[in-house]
């Protein structure tokens, strides 16, 4: 007899489902349950189309009722809410617009009901200037909004993926932007010093932020809206996007005996099956092993939440695929910029106390004569077997390829001697013969072979004076413009001739722009004696790392 399966949430994980179920078995009958009236939209574009950059709003509808019908014989049912599932009796109720409640039996179902933006009791949070963006109708509220006679100014809450996309897209509406952070820094997957480059541009492109400010509270005023943040100032604007995370929208799971976690997420095994039997869940309502860490935890990307619903309708088809975990990769454009990373990062690595190692690089997108080479920071973390952990890098060209091919080096239990190994394509216009993901390779290497010791930006502010001093070994133009405080001048092409000017009894930390010739410093003044460490990512990941944003 033919199976019949039923989805819950036609978006990226369900949709997907459906669509492989329907590949793998035509006989089996599948029905989508979907709340609202869209299913297998861009979720993804929405703040490009509030921003204008994607135009037309047919082109966020992937798939309509009517083509995933035609095309895979679906019974598509919008307008249709899951409100309890009973898996002792195999079965759905449902609360439609058209038909009213209702009960439909399962052989197999599949939850992908994603997750809702967080909306915490602060008081005045339920203000009609205060918008909220998960879907369709949220993204017509925002932009006819936006689209009002006299509209000027808005607030962003919350530095994450969706308040920084929304922020530069409410820039590229002319709007005066604010973007409120109660954390110190925006966009939790980057370390701090690495994400000095994303807040900077943010603000070279009129964006002011406000970091290390939580909300207290909102006002609305006569025209617009207030917010008061917790340091006591005030902010004034036309409306305000709330985006300081999502929570799992599995309230409707609350009694079916379906087991969650303790923020509400789904908890499954390796197969996406639930704690009961033809009960499997998907996307961003699950918990997830963390693939570096190995932890349990929530990561809510498409990607995941698509390779989810693919193995779930697999598992229900009697193949037997898996899913291993998420490791986080993830990125994001910024006006002219790209931020992009995968894995831990070092903050988290540092928390739970997992010994690590990190190195920065600062290579050309390509090869330097080339027309429109620009710089990559690049940030790799590894461990004492060289294993890779994380990657974080910030550039205007290229930076999506690398953290790929560190991404899948990663996924593949790859270490730094394949970064050093691998062959990857050059010609000038794309790369350079060594590849910033090899130099990144081979930096780590030398850190792991002890033929470079590293000293990082903390060490600088812990620098003993009586035992250690800094080596700037840039040129005289390059140190005028800019070093730090204390530091010794001598340029690498001097240093055979003028080593003598350095204590020997002194720990001598050496940097340069970047880290590669402050690399050359230290073998030739460690061979000469001296006791040498390299700044690693040099006077560019220094000054970077102490960019404070104005207010
Ligand atoms: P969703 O795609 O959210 O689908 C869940 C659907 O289930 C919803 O339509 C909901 O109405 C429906 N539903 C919920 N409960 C019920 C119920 N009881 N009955 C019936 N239907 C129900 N990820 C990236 O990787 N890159 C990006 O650039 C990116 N940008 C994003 C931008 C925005 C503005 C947003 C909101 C998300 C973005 N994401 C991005 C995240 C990505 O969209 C999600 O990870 C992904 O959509 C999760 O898929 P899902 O199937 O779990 O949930």
């Amino acid at each position: 007899m033919a199976k019949k399966i039923v989805i819950v949430g036609g978006v990226a994980g369900g949709a997907s489902a459906a669509a492989r179920l329907r590949r793998l078995d035509e006989t089996a009958e599948i029905i989508i349950f979907e709340r609202g009236g869209f299913i297998s939209f861009a979720n993804c574009g929405l703040p490009y189309y509030i921003g204008e950059v994607i135009q037309e709003r047919a082109k966020l509808m992937v798939q309509t009722p009517e083509s995933m019908k035609a095309r895979f014989n679906l019974d598509v049912r919008i307008y249709s809410d899951v409100v309890k599932i009973d898996p002792e009796q195999k079965k759905v109720t449902v609360n439609s617009k058209d038909r009213g409640v209702y009960e439909e039996e399962y052989d197999a179902l599949i939850l992908s009901p994603g997750a809702k933006p967080l909306k915490p009791p602060i008081p005045g949070i339920d203000s009609r200037f205060i918008f909220t963006l998960r879907n369709i109708p949220d993204t017509d509220r925002i932009k006819s909004y936006v689209e009002q006679e006299g509209i000027r100014s808005a607030i962003v809450i919350g530095g994450g993926y969706i308040g920084v996309e929304m922020a530069e897209n409410l820039r590229h509406r002319g709007l005066e932007v604010s973007l409120v952070e109660a954390a110190p820094h925006i966009l939790a997957p980057f370390d701090s010093e690495m994400v000095a480059f994303a807040e900077k541009e943010l603000e070279d492109n009129d964006v002011r932020l406000f970091l290390n400010d939580g909300v207290q509270s909102f006002r609305e005023e006569e025209k617009g809206i207030s917010v008061v943040l917790q340091s006591g100032r005030e902010v004034h604007a036309d409306l305000i996007i709330l985006a300081i995370g999502v929570k799992p929208d599995t309230d409707f799971l609350k009694d079916s005996g379906i087991a969650l976690g303790t923020r509400g997420h789904i908890v499954v095994d390796e197969t996406m099956q639930t704690n009961r039997e033809s009960v499997y869940a998907v996307g961003d309502a699950v918990e997830i092993k963390d693939y570096v860490l190995g932890s349990q935890g929530a990561i809510p990307l498409a990607g995941p939440a698509n390779k989810q619903g693919r193995i779930a309708a697999d598992r229900i088809c009697g193949l037997s695929s898996t899913y291993k975990g998420t490791q986080g990769t993830a990125i994001i454009k910024m006006f002219n910029l790209t931020g992009a990373s995968t894995g831990s990062n070092e903050r988290t690595l540092a928390r739970l106390n997992i010994p690590y190692r990190a190195v920065y690089v600062h290579p050309s997108s390509h090869a330097t004569y080339y027309p429109g080479a620009k710089p990559i920071a690049l940030k790799l973390l590894f461990n004492d077997e060289g294993l890779i952990l994380g990657a974080q890098a910030f550039g205007q060209e290229g930076v999506d390829k690398r953290i790929d091919v560190i991404a899948t080096v990663l996924r593949l239990k790859g270490t730094v001697h394949d970064l050093a190994e691998l062959e990857l394509t050059y010609a000038p216009p794309f790369s350079s013969a060594k590849d910033p993901v090899n130099m990144a390779g081979y930096l780590a290497q030398n850190v792991l072979s002890g033929q470079t010791e590293v000293v990082h930006l903390k060490d600088i502010d812990t620098l003993d004076p009586e035992k250690q001093v800094l080596l700037d070994v840039r040129t005289q133009a390059e140190y005028d413009q800019g070093h730090i405080g204390g530091a010794l001048h001598i340029p690498v092409d001097e240093l055979r001739s003028r080593m003598m000017e350095l204590d020997p009894d002194k720990e001598i930390y050496a940097y340069c722009a970047v880290g590669l010739r402050g690399y050359i410093a230290s073998r030739i003044l460690n061979q000469n004696g001296y006791k040498v460490k390299n700044l690693t990512g040099g006077y560019r990941s220094y000054s970077m790392a102490s960019y404070k944003p104005d207010k």
